[in-house]
């Protein structure tokens, strides 16, 4: 018995190290590793494409009032599948590598987003104006009735 637990040690010892030191040394995960979402508000434009696909129901979206969409990203039930990130056509989203998400506050779970949408002119329907410049010019547009200012 004692023999057969020295043998163990040295075979151990031998070995060497083989668990990361994790949490006692910071861990940088693998390259390709798929963490925390996160949503750039410069880029989304507010399509709803990755809603569609996401196939945890993690992201919602409401128009707000006329001229804002409300996206949000309840991403406690995200599966880290990347299928939104995949689909945006802004590579607005992606998923880092932050993986130390562990949290007591429900409200640290959720993302929201306000993106600006400008009303079309024929149908009221929202759209994205395609610069900063054109956001000025088409904000209020729609609530003066009807010429551009
Ligand atoms: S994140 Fe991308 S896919 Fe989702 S609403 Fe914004 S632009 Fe569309
Ligand atoms: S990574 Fe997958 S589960 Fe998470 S929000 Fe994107 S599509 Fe949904």
């Amino acid at each position: 018995m004692f023999m057969a637990k020295l043998r163990e040690a040295v075979i151990c010892f031998k070995a060497g190290r083989v668990t990361l030191p994790y949490p006692a040394a910071p861990h940088d995960p693998e390259p390709g590793f798929r963490g925390k979402i996160t949503i750039d508000p410069d880029l989304c434009f507010g399509c709803g494409g990755c809603a569609n696909v996401c196939p945890a129901g993690v992201i919602f979206l409401h128009d707000a009032e006329q001229h804002a969409r409300i996206l949000e990203l309840h991403w406690s039930r995200c599966t880290y599948c990347g299928r939104c990130a995949e689909v945006c056509p802004e590579d607005a989203i992606a998923l880092t590598q932050m993986f130390e998400t562990a949290t007591d506050r429900a409200e640290d779970m959720v993302i929201s987003l306000k993106v600006f949408m400008g009303p079309c002119q024929r149908c009221g329907r929202c759209f994205l104006p395609p610069t900063v410049l054109d956001q000025m010019d088409v904000a209020g547009f729609h609530e003066a009735g009807g010429g551009r200012p």
